[in-house]
């Protein structure tokens, strides 16, 4: 079984067709089968080689790899269509040849005439035939007076064409309703339809995956393997990503493309992971399944032909679960850039990476994405104690007499205590403030959080405490942004409760 991936480098890699890539890579795992990467850059003008790289980057990222490809090589290469300009050239002359195509020398305006023509007797809009039926003398003329001619190929009348869709079924379509297709524009680039026959037909592809905007272009390209007299492959056409609103999943839902979602903080296998779950199950009850394990499960026949709608709640949960099993020396790397941003930390020391490393579960057990760790880890950093008091729930909760003799009590304690820097330390001086002011349970420990804290929630106290008077300890040279202990924050909220 060949597969191949063919994107178009206009741009950065859209999640649904990253799915797209991700379901040829899964059935040629699967398959023990071969996966090509092509990429079609046939749009001079849109196309660029940073958006290649990027296409690259992101397949590489979510741990996708391939067989052939412009960077891997292989037999039937070149596997960039600007390269292959010759190829598509020479088979166009074969259909010149065999009378399958023929040159058109409509300019753009009659074109665009034919089409207003046909559009006012409600017609659809497809080419009128003109050059359809012109003589090889005429053509020769006209070729060396130097008029710029298309090939266009010569669509047989009143047929039906039929294909067959792994996941839609049989589809059957009358050739009535196309025009003539170019192949070659008159400048000898190839259009899509005719590159793609082209490129799958040399490099041997037998499986066509790729999503259902492609349906429409199907019938011309089996047309065309007819005309050459190639058997073509078998088709598989993936339903569309749709956003929450059942529109094509596009800018306006938010993020769309993989680098985005890269940038937010979502680890590449979770990614990945629910990418195929869009519209595929691996089924036995399970959806959080490594690579290997989902190629393993894969078929085409399992995947649904109803759209699949891109959940950005269920992409959370699943980021959730690989953040909590992820290994913490990668998770502190990778929270870094959104720390730094966040004005939370700069190059660190060895010491500071060891402690930023051990604090990080307390954060990336509460978050949706990587992007929300320093708002998580803002309470170790950030303290106030005149805006704490100023927050309405915090100054309600002091109004008792109970908690404004845990601050004292507190506050006097941490005095002459020595720092919380682990659980231990932290009980012993909560046990004494209970000695002292007789408060307990939420009691005791509520006010404790406001007044080291100043908020009224956050991570637990038997992580946070330590976190807070460990980083203190690290002084101003270990990269990250100050800290202020829990003695220097007891006393400043007392002082401030006045
Ligand atoms: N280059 C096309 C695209 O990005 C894919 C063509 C195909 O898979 O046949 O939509």
């Amino acid at each position: 079984m060949r597969l191949r991936f063919a994107p178009s480098p206009t741009g950065q890699l859209h999640v649904g067709n990253a799915r797209t890539a991700l379901f040829n890579w899964l059935l040629a795992r699967n398959r023990g089968g071969t996966l090509i990467l092509r990429i079609e850059d046939t749009d001079r003008e849109r196309s660029t080689h940073e958006s290649e790289r990027g296409i690259l980057e992101d397949l590489r990222w979510l741990g996708l790899d391939w067989d052939e490809g412009p960077d891997a090589g292989g037999d039937v290469g070149p596997y960039r269509q600007s390269e292959r300009l010759d190829l598509y050239r020479a088979h166009a002359d074969r259909l010149l040849a065999s009378g399958h195509a023929y040159r058109c020398f409509c300019s753009t305006e009659q074109l665009e005439a034919d089409r207003q023509a046909a559009r006012a007797a409600g017609q659809p809009p497809r080419y009128a035939g003109r050059c359809r039926s012109l003589g090889p003398e005429a053509v020769r003329l006209r070729l060396d007076a130097g008029e710029p001619a298309v090939v266009r190929f010569r669509v047989p009348a009143h047929r039906d064409v039929t294909f067959a869709d792994v996941v839609r079924g049989s589809i059957t379509i009358s050739t009535d309703v196309i025009g003539d297709p170019v192949l070659l524009r008159s400048d000898g680039h190839p259009a899509y339809n005719f590159a793609v026959v082209i490129d799958d037909g040399l490099m041997g592809v037998t499986t066509v995956v790729r999503g259902e905007d492609h349906i429409p272009n199907t019938p011309r390209q089996v047309l065309l393997y007819e005309a050459f007299g190639w058997t073509p492959p078998v088709f598989a056409h993936l339903s569309l990503v749709l956003g929450p609103d059942h529109a094509p999943l596009s800018k306006r839902h938010g993020a769309t493309s993989v680098v985005e979602f890269r940038n937010r903080g979502y680890l590449p296998e979770a990614l990945v992971n629910y990418l195929a779950l869009v519209g595929w199950s691996p089924g036995g009850g399970d959806e959080l399944l490594p690579l290997e394990e989902l190629a393993r499960r894969f078929s085409l026949e399992g995947v649904s032909h109803s759209a699949g709608v891109f959940d950005v709640e269920k992409l959370a949960w699943v980021n959730r679960h690989y953040l909590k099993i992820a290994d913490r020396e990668r998770l502190c790397a990778l929270s870094l850039p959104y720390l730094r941003e966040a004005g939370l930390a700069n190059t660190l020391s060895e010491a500071a990476r060891a402690w930023l490393t051990a604090i990080l579960p307390m954060a990336t057990a509460a978050v949706d994405r990587l992007d929300q760790v320093p708002a998580r880890l803002a309470l170790v950093f950030t303290y106030d104690a005149i805006e704490a008091l100023a927050r309405e729930g915090v100054r309600a909760e002091l109004l008792a007499d109970g908690a404004r003799n845990v601050a004292r009590a507190l506050a006097e304690d941490l005095a002459s205590a020595p720092p919380l820097t682990d659980r231990e330390q932290f009980r012993a001086a909560a046990q004494r403030v209970r000695e002292t002011t007789g408060q307990k349970g939420k009691a005791l420990f509520h006010p404790i959080r406001i007044v080291l804290t100043g908020h009224n929630e956050g991570p637990e106290l038997d992580l946070l405490v330590p976190a807070i008077d460990t980083g203190a300890a690290l002084g101003a040279d270990s990269g990250l942004a100050p800290i202020t202990g829990c003695r220097a924050r007891a006393q400043a909220f007392v002082e401030a409760l006045g």
